[in-house]
């Protein structure tokens, strides 16, 4: 499981690419309505948290583009923490906190190695009020400004990090 979790997340761009796709010939070719595109988003939101801008936005991954190019920059970790986006991540933004998968420590195997905060742009941008393992702040996850990018997940050596139910 933890091994399908792991390739999913290493493919999330191309995921994007295929879904974003998708919803641009959705609007675009039959004229699906941009309500239904909201509730959609929503509805990921309940689920899965803020994953509808870097799993599904025709839009993100146009951004994503620009972005690939030097994903590890200052700027774009600023561009991640600070977007605005739209009304879906408006909504799914505030939603992490109660949304049914979540990114959750399993502190009996973390060994403290920081790897994860060191890949979460929330965590460097805000290292005294965010962090993946320290207990006593806050779990960048639940921020309003984590788009389930799932990197942390994927760095950590020992399965610590898990985003489930
Ligand atoms: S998924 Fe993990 S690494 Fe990505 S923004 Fe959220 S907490 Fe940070
Ligand atoms: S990467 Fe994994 S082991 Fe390292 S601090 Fe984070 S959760 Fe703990």
């Amino acid at each position: 499981m933890q091994k399908l979790s792991k390739l999913l997340i290493s493919k999330r761009v191309i995921i994007l690419a295929i879904i974003g796709i998708l919803m641009f010939l959705a609007i675009s070719q039959f004229q699906i309505s941009l309500w239904y595109i909201l509730g959609l988003g929503i509805l990921t939101g309940v689920v899965f948290g803020k994953v509808f801008c870097r799993w599904m936005c025709p839009m993100g991954f146009i951004m994503e583009i620009f972005m690939g190019r030097n994903p590890d920059s200052e700027f774009t970790h600023q561009y991640q923490y600070h977007k605005m986006g739209c009304p879906i991540a408006w909504i799914s933004g505030y939603l992490n906190k109660w949304s049914i998968f979540r990114i959750k420590l399993n502190i009996d195997t973390c060994k403290n190695c920081g790897l994860c905060d060191k890949e979460c742009y929330i965590s460097t941008i805000e290292p005294n009020k965010f962090s993946l393992y320290k207990k006593e702040k806050t779990n960048p996850g639940d921020s309003y400004s984590c788009s389930k990018c799932l990197k942390c997940v994927e760095v950590c050596p020992n399965g610590s990090l898990t985003y489930k139910v």
